[in-house]
């Protein structure tokens, strides 16, 4: 697993692991600047990863007071690990930058573009589940039923074919996985915003109705990245097993059959919670290589060193600039490096890449539903 050392919200002033965390940041020489989307698109030394865990640094230690100027960078992260990946103090900055949210939010300082997130997100999440129930023809717990799939509000809300694809998939490998989760939040978007009760009830929710199943397929890597590195670190187990679709799907890759190919050539994105976050690399790759003649294509720079599409960390909603600059520089060096078309196996980089130009953006979970 790619993540390293862990600071737990809340811990942000007690001093201990936090404040070393901080203080490894503070005095490095900024070994992860290149890594970050953020400064990359705005070329601020106080949006690298060293500038917001030195920003934090300061406020924990009183050097600077928790004002409107210096809450900025603590929201300029997209979450996608890369300076984690070249740390060689393992420091987790996205941990520890969703402590410096929290602490926003008790401040009363949160940025209205995160305000109007969490005043909506219970209206997303109503609308995801009636989105899946007319899908799914079925909701909830059935008593037949051992393995469940969790699409998560992003599919739901903004791509309910793929969550349909993802049912369909899943109830050809194992019959009796005809439900999907009630609770259709795992609660990230709240902790993104820095509030951790409502990313608490929100868990708890859903450990809780967890308890039913066996195994929770989960179809968005963010999702899975939440249930499975962030439940543990707040003190949630799940009952259940939970695997990504595509790990789910590895061993049952006889019962898919290339039908087509998609135009090419073909790359594969890593999406940066699957990939950096929970070191799912090989499986999607192995996948392609049966459901695309001669398998997909690299970027040159991939896997650990994936460039992030600007999608994660409620980027596209505090700083849009930033997010579609993201993206754009990501499909400009695909399509500069020879793709027609790129595969990506999340529903944020899906939606976050589609409408550039000169590229086609497929989903790999359409892709296998297609081939059964
Ligand atoms: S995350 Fe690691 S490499 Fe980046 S500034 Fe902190 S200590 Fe340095
Ligand atoms: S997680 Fe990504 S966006 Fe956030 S500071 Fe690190 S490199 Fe930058």
């Amino acid at each position: 697993m790619i993540l390293g050392r862990k600071l737990r919200p809340g811990a942000l002033a007690g001093g201990g692991e936090a404040d070393s965390a901080l203080s490894h940041c503070a005095y490095c020489p900024k070994l992860c600047t290149f890594m970050c989307p953020v400064s990359r698109e705005t070329r601020r030394e106080t949006h690298s990863p060293w500038g917001k865990q030195t920003t934090l640094f300061e406020i924990a230690r009183g050097m600077l007071p928790l004002g409107r100027e210096y809450v900025e960078p603590i929201f300029a992260c997209t979450n996608c690990h890369a300076c984690t990946s070249v740390c060689d103090h393992d420091i987790d900055v996205t941990v520890s930058l969703l402590a410096g949210r929290a602490r926003v939010l008790e401040a009363g300082m949160l940025p209205d573009p995160l305000r109007v997130l969490l005043r909506n997100q219970p209206d997303r999440e109503a609308e995801a589940r009636r989105n899946v129930a007319a899908l799914a023809g079925v909701i909830g717990p059935s008593r037949a039923a051992r393995t469940v799939l969790f699409p998560g509000c992003a599919a739901a809300l903004e791509d309910p074919a793929m969550v349909r694809a993802a049912l369909a998939i899943t109830r050809a490998i194992d019959g009796d996985s005809t439900a999907a989760f009630q609770d259709l939040c795992c609660g990230l978007p709240y902790l993104l915003a820095g509030d951790v009760s409502g990313f608490m009830e929100a868990a708890r929710k859903l450990a809780e109705e967890a308890r039913a199943w066996k195994t929770i397929v989960v179809l968005d890597p963010g999702c899975a990245w939440t249930l499975g590195k962030l439940y543990p670190e707040h003190g949630l187990e799940l009952q259940a097993e939970v695997t990504t679709l595509v790990e789910y799907v590895l061993p049952h890759l006889h019962r898919f059959v290339r039908r087509s190919n998609p135009k090419g050539p073909v790359f594969y994105h890593d999406p940066c919670h699957l990939g950096r976050g929970l070191g799912v690399y090989d499986p999607p790759r192995e996948i392609l290589l049966r459901l695309v003649a001669g398998g997909a294509r690299d970027l040159s720079l991939t896997r650990d060193s994936e460039p992030c599409c600007g999608g994660g960390g409620a980027i596209p909603e505090s700083m849009p600039h930033v997010a579609s600059g993201a993206a754009s520089r990501l499909a400009a060096t695909l399509r500069g490096e020879g793709a027609r078309t790129v595969v990506t196996a999340c529903p944020t980089c899906r939606a976050h890449l589609l409408d550039q130009e000169g590229l086609k953006v497929v989903d790999l979970v359409t892709l296998l539903a297609e081939a059964l």
